[in-house]
């Protein structure tokens, strides 16, 4: 498979680091690299080394002292290996930046290590284990892509898996300082190539620092010739010589050239933030803000999770497309995401439990797909695997006639109890009333309008209200379709059989949940009549029995007889677009773009050179559907890192994917009003 027209390279496994391990100086076994035959960090005092290279050269104790800005402090780096320089980077951050200061560090890794390794090697240093456990807690599958790990409430780091160069491409996000790391230029000339200078000198804020312990003259010509002003400084140990510098002027981005509505509103104030709406989408929303110290008011009709996340258990999964698009992209960086971020949240498995999910192919047709997806994605056995009949089996725990993909980072989890822990959490005040008008407020945020007549003043608005944000003027006529979607539930005798992973073919059955059996869900379009019906009851067992055959038999073997009058459900109206990926972004001004982008109705290809003009400060996030747990999560993620300036955690094609100016654009293009 080939890279993508916009860079993304193909979605696959990444190799992982090959080691050796080596005694350094003080006899601690050290990883040592066969492929590059090199050392990670110096054998005489590694912990010394990244200090001197990296953290004194770019003068950080002394810029974390100083930093007061909203945004958090950004470092990236080239090769992260063991982690060593980050979980340094981190501990000065702890010791010289104020209370409030935030810190992102963003690092690429063509070659992650294995778990177990790393774990190895950090051992190494007794004092930051506190640091690496929270770093092993969240190591990632060695997934190509955009890994968000959340180290500490002022800590965040993102893994771009992948080559340097070609992650940096795909960064959307900017540094204040670079770590430049990744063995000798000597040993590994593919990375330390001229285009990873043209890329730091496009993704540098403007005086960015740079370290690194090589003084390679390649490395020299490449950064002068990108922009950067290079020193000698001393070297550590015994090396007499490093390089460290700045750029004054860094490169402009000119990624959306082509596709000028994509460019980012320019930051805005953030103190205080409203998010509409206390789904999956609001509750999460507010929670990310929340986490970066913002005031956040969350606004609802009917109380937290009302809606579409309002039921006792959900599935996490997600359905992947067998040949790689940018929705399917989507949705497992999400899956990936909400793994992470729910095992920060309830270690305890208290709101979730990663049981696993089985996507079966109970015929020719989702056979043949599974084998071209497994084809074509050749991904670790830790995220998806193909399992015959006997695997699927064992894994459901109840025989089963056909076998599938298993997800085993996947599982279920309770939104509704989800969305009422996050309404809870402090920095969120739950406020209830009906948002029924948005105008723009004289000191430069938005004023909500409640159906009591009181008035909520905010900088920005998160809408997250499902089908409801077209009820907001400033989000009409964005494309946004009720589904109607019924659970059955059915209260399970202790002896009956009952699934051990979360199964699925066309709906979903999970393990139960204090007893009761979950599975369902309808999925219909245009209907958003909330009531329960009988004939959607006797649909999910037709759908159960597709799934699971025999197994409802075997419920009437235990006094269990499956007929819709047995069961209990909860009906609610999801939202989706019409090309199935959710919104998340800025609200584009809509008038705007059909004035400024009206050339494109007649000449697709003549873009205008105008920047999208967006509702300032006005965010949405919507169109979930039915796998909001594996959306909402990471979209509000993307949200509140636009919102607060700070580097995103999806590749910049995929962000303008989720943008909700893509549908916007569509219709100009094809003449619609
Ligand atoms: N910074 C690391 C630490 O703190 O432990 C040490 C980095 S080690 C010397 C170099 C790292 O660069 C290795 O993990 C290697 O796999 C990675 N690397 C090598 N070539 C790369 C490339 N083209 N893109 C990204 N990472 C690369």
């Amino acid at each position: 498979m080939t890279t993508a027209p916009d860079g993304l390279p193909p979605l696959r496994a990444a190799d992982t680091a090959a080691l050796d391990w080596r005694a350094d100086d003080s006899g601690e076994a050290s990883p040592y690299s066969q492929a590059f035959d090199d050392v990670y960090f110096s054998r005489h005092d590694g912990r010394a080394e990244t200090e001197h290279v990296f953290i004194d050269a770019n003068r950080l104790p002394e810029r974390f002292a100083a930093w007061h800005k909203p945004r958090p402090f950004v470092i990236i780096e080239t090769g992260f290996g063991t982690g060593l320089n980050m979980l340094c980077a981190w501990h000065a951050f702890e010791c010289h930046a104020r209370a409030d200061a935030r810190l992102h560090l963003v690092s690429t890794e063509r070659f992650p290590m294995e778990r177990e390794d790393l774990a190895r090697a950090l051992a190494n240093w007794p004092d930051l284990a506190a640091k690496a456990a929270r770093l092993l807690d969240q190591w990632p599958a060695a997934v190509t892509g955009v890994h968000r790990l959340h180290l500490a409430p002022q800590v965040t780091l993102d893994m771009h898996i992948g080559d340097s160069v070609e992650r940096l491409a795909l960064l959307d996000g900017y540094a204040d300082a670079w770590f430049l790391d990744g063995f000798a230029p000597s040993k590994n000339p593919e990375m330390w190539r001229s285009e990873l200078y043209q890329q730091m000198a496009a993704r540098s804020r403007p005086g960015a620092t740079f370290a690194t312990f090589t003084c390679a003259g390649v490395v020299k010509r490449g950064l002068k010739a990108a922009g950067f002003a290079w020193r000698k400084v001393p070297g550590f140990g015994r090396k007499r010589e490093m390089l460290a510098g700045e750029i004054a002027t860094p490169t402009p981005d000119e990624r959306r050239k082509s596709t000028p509505w994509f460019l980012p509103p320019a930051p805005r104030q953030a103190r205080h933030v409203a998010v509409i709406g206390a789904g999956i989408a609001g509750t999460s929303a507010a929670q990310a803000l929340a986490r970066r110290g913002i005031r956040v008011t969350l606004v609802e009709r009917d109380g937290p999770a009302a809606g579409g996340s309002g039921n006792e258990q959900g599935a996490l999964y997600v359905k992947l497309a067998a040949d790689t698009n940018h929705q399917s992209r989507v949705y497992l960086a999400g899956l990936l995401y909400s793994h992470r971020w729910l095992t920060q949240l309830d270690s305890q498995h208290r709101l979730w439990s990663p049981v696993g999910v089985l996507q079966l192919a109970p015929h020719q047709r989702e056979a043949r797909r599974q084998a071209r997806f497994l084809d074509h994605h050749c991904l670790p056995a830790e995220v998806v695997r193909g399992v015959d009949t006997d695997e699927a089996s064992r894994l459901a725990g109840l025989p089963l006639p056909y076998g599938g993909l298993a997800y085993a980072q996947a599982g279920w989890a309770r939104p509704k109890a989800l969305c009422e822990y996050l309404a809870n959490l402090p920095g969120i005040t739950l406020r209830r009333g009906d948002v029924q008008t948005l105008e723009p407020h004289d000191a430069g945020g938005w004023r909500l309008g409640l159906d009591d007549a009181s008035e909520i003043v905010a900088d920005q608005v998160i809408i997250a209200t499902a089908t409801a944000a077209a009820s907001l003027s400033q989000a009409q006529g964005l494309p946004l379709q009720p589904v109607r979607g019924q659970v059955s539930r059915l209260r399970l005798a202790s002896t009956a059989p009952r699934p051990a992973q979360v199964v699925c073919a066309g709906g979903y059955v999970a393990p139960p949940l204090n007893g009761w059996l979950t599975f369902g869900a309808t999925f219909v379009p245009n209907d958003d009549a909330g009531e329960i019906r009988q004939a959607d009851h006797r649909a999910n067992i037709e759908e159960l029995e597709r799934t699971l055959p025999g197994y409802a038999a075997s419920l009437a073997g235990h006094g269990q007889p499956l007929s819709a009058e047995t069961l209990e459900g909860r009906a609610a109206i999801r939202a989706a677009s019409p090309d199935k990926t959710p919104y998340a972004g800025p609200l584009p001004d809509q008038a705007a773009w059909h004035e400024d982008y009206a050339a494109l109705a007649k000449d697709a290809t003549r873009v205008p050179a105008i920047a999208g003009r967006h509702h300032p400060g006005l965010w949405i996030s919507a169109a979930h559907g039915s796998r909001g747990l594996a959306s909402a999560p990471l979209c509000a993620e993307l949200l509140a890192s636009r919102i607060c300036d700070e580097p995103l955690p999806l590749e910049a094609p995929l962000a303008d994917h989720l943008h909700p100016g893509r549908r916007v654009i569509r219709g100009i293009v094809r003449g619609e009003r």
